[in-house]
């Protein structure tokens, strides 16, 4: 994705396209991948960024917050960042610490419970924890 692209995914989800979260948007919104905070900041500074990690959380947020990207929370250690903004779902390699996307149409879900009253469905995401055998 260009930067011009990507000063145009922002301003669509209402966010103001600063050098710093064109910085963090290029990382992350390059392609289909999930990041954490930590291997964000890494690649930032890897790239010589001087983009301090406050910045890079509150960013993150932000986008979450706007759409533009979709939060993972693994558990209450590890919350991940992923570019695909669709609907789907996840496996989750607890060795490695991978994601892998899994299709949407490829889980069906047959019977959900009743919703509490006065809620309706905001989403189902199914997150799939995975070993290697042995
Ligand atoms: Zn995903």
């Amino acid at each position: 994705m260009s930067r011009t692209d990507i000063q145009r995914k922002l301003r669509d989800h209402g966010v103001l396209p600063t050098a710093q979260r064109l910085e963090v948007a290029s990382v992350l919104l390059s392609r289909p991948q999930h990041l954490s905070a930590d291997q964000i900041i890494e690649k930032l500074q890897g790239a010589g960024s001087g983009v301090s990690k406050a910045t890079v959380y509150n960013t993150l947020k932000l986008f979450s917050e706007t759409g533009l990207v979709k939060e993972i929370n693994v558990d209450a250690m590890r919350r991940f960042y992923d570019s695909t903004t669709h609907p789907h779902h996840h496996f989750y390699h607890v060795e490695t610490g991978e994601l892998t996307d899994i299709p949407a149409d490829n889980i069906s879900i047959m019977d959900l419970p009743n919703l509490p009253k006065g809620t309706e469905q905001d989403g189902v995401d199914v997150l799939i924890r995975v070993r290697n055998k042995g």
